[in-house]
């Protein structure tokens, strides 16, 4: 077969570019603190590494070509492999030159070499010079084990020896005159180790670390009429659909299932349950706390791409269930996945919530789940599901709140600021208390009567389950590429934020639930006395 040049090229470039990438972040490791720090009588000299990496990236990038072009069904397996030990080895040059850990960086060597040695006999199935192509490779990477295990030992704590005879010249400050100059001080020991310290790898680490938090803080889609560009985004990437499903909303958590979460070690990913099925029971937990009865006509308000609105069509096949969002793609992914059900009770529309084109009193059943947090204008959301609602059907309403801000508990200038983080990055104008959006429902004066709930515990652990089923399973996100990967840490960090809002009580995850008056049970419009306005903990 002839040769595709072009793949080759790229095949070489992925090891060899990110190698030489990665030893210049740490070239400053590299310089101000390995040649300090004591080394086996074995080690090769410093001039050798460079030349040899390169070598064996390039005969890594030629086995990983031989494979991709034989294409056979474990090229697959042998490329999530070949991805594993890649980044594993590229994260060693930090942690031992930049991190100077000496312990994780022996971890990740060893992790490096385990999945080298797999990749090896992969590629050897597929394509025999492939696994020949890697042996080297993986025999090079024993060694490396070997010296940073020796290493490890003869510099405890991975901090450059005080006692090191060998670098009075080389940490010798630049303004310091040598022997014979005009104004020469012999160096002391403590001299020397106080010049050595600030200049060496910390001042870069830190300033990276800075960097790097200064990006992750600056949110990066603030709401600005483009929750719909937002969501067409998530769509087509994909991403937030294989790990999220077809729901994206919390999961719901039993009292059982919260606890056995916190009881299983953090490595388990303490996955109490699977993180789709959280999902579906919410669904029907939420239908439940509805108390809906067999609606015949449904509205699904903010329905994502439609998970809800498919699990409702298909429990109520009688009804006429419809889904409205903002984003043009998750009509399109909600109605080809119906399709591919063969739910035609099911159908999707681009619609404003807050201006709905809905005759009043459609509905027997309107649903919003997650959805009021993106409404710049809530009072119009609550008034515009109030008015297509029948009388006497029910209202159903999920939402991400902030706590109620009283005059004994007003939120700190941390809260604010946490909360602003929460609002910009994923473009949410604001948010409300669960108690506020009752009220509003309230006001409207149509209700005959409204409760509210807070359900934070039961949806909690879904935050966490998502980074650890995303480090399970993560793919997707690396072939990818580099947008990809820089989106998905950002999702993470956002992730995080959240849980710990919401852990914290800074945020509660609010359910109400109303029926409107005049329905067939009779029951006129509620009054809002002190009581009836002051919602009840369900
Ligand atoms: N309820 C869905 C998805 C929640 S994500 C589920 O359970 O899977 C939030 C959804 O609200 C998105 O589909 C977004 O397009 C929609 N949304 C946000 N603002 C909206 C508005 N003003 N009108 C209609 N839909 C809106």
């Amino acid at each position: 077969m002839p040769i595709q040049w072009g793949p080759l090229a790229l095949a070489v470039a992925i090891p060899v570019g990110s190698g030489f990438g990665i030893s210049l972040l740490s070239m400053s490791g590299l310089k101000n603190w390995f040649p300090y720090i004591r080394k086996p009588s074995w080690e090769p000299p410093p001039w050798f590494f460079g030349p040899c990496w390169s070598f064996l990236y390039t005969l890594m990038g030629v086995a990983s070509y031989l494979v991709w072009e034989a294409g056979t069904p474990l090229s697959a397996t042998a490329f999530k492999l070949y991805g594993t030990q890649l980044i594993f080895n590229l994260a060693w040059q930090p942690l031992f030159f930049v991190a100077n850990n000496m312990g994780i960086s022996q971890i990740d060597n060893l992790a490096a070499l385990g999945f080298a040695a797999a990749t090896a006999l992969a590629f050897r199935e597929i394509n025999r010079t492939a696994g020949l192509l890697m042996a080297p490779y993986v025999a090079f990477l024993v060694f490396a084990n070997a010296l940073n295990f020796s290493v490890a030992r003869l510099n405890p704590g991975g901090r450059p020896p005080r006692e090191s005879a060998a670098t009075e010249d080389l940490t010798h400050p630049q303004d310091m005159k040598n022997p014979g100059q005009d104004g020469y001080q012999p160096a002391t020991q403590a001299s020397l180790a106080a010049s050595r310290r600030p200049v060496s790898h910390r001042a870069p680490a830190a300033a990276v670390f800075l960097a790097l938090k200064q990006v992750f803080d600056t949110p990066s889609r603030t709401y600005d009429t483009n929750v719909g560009e937002v969501y067409d985004d998530w769509t087509d990437e994909g991403v937030l659909e294989y790990f999220w499903g077809e729901h994206i909303h919390l999961g719901y958590y039993s009292r059982e299932e919260q606890q056995k979460a916190w009881k299983q070690p953090i490595w388990t990913g303490r996955h109490p349950k699977d993180f789709k099925q959280a999902k579906f029971d919410f669904i029907d937990e939420m239908l439940a706390w509805s108390q809906s009865d067999q609606p015949a006509t449904v509205l699904d308000v903010g329905c994502g791409i439609g998970g809800t609105t498919r699990h409702l069509a298909a429990k109520f096949p009688d009804a006429k269930v419809t889904g409205i969002t903002l984003s043009p793609q998750q009509v399109a992914r909600g109605t080809s996945l119906a399709a591919e059900r063969g739910l035609s009770n099911a159908s999707f529309q681009v619609m404003d919530a807050q201006a709905m084109t809905f005759a009043d009193n459609s509905f027997d059943l309107v649903w919003a789940c997650e959805s009021g947090e993106h409404m710049p204008d809530k009072q119009k959301y609550i008034q515009e599901m109030e008015r297509v609602l029948k009388p006497g059907g029910r209202i159903v309403i999920a939402c991400w709140c902030q706590r109620e801000e009283t005059a004994e508990r007003p939120l700190t200038a941390s809260d604010k600021s946490k909360l602003k983080f929460l609002y910009d990055e994923w473009a949410h104008p604001f948010f409300v208390s669960y108690q506020q959006f009752a009220r509003l429902l309230q006001d409207t004066k149509k209700m005959a009567s409204v409760d509210t709930a807070d359900w934070t515990p039961q949806t909690l652990p879904t935050w966490r389950q998502s980074i650890w089923v995303g480090v399970w399973d993560p793919w997707i996100v690396i072939f990818k590429g580099p947008k990809v990967w820089y989106r998905t840490m950002r999702e993470i960090v956002t992730i995080e934020r959240m849980h710990r809002a919401f852990a914290q009580g800074l945020m509660q995850y609010g359910m109400i639930r109303g029926t409107k008056a005049g329905g067939p049970a009779g029951g006129g419009a509620m009054h809002a006395t002190r009581d009836a306005r002051a919602p009840t903990t369900v």
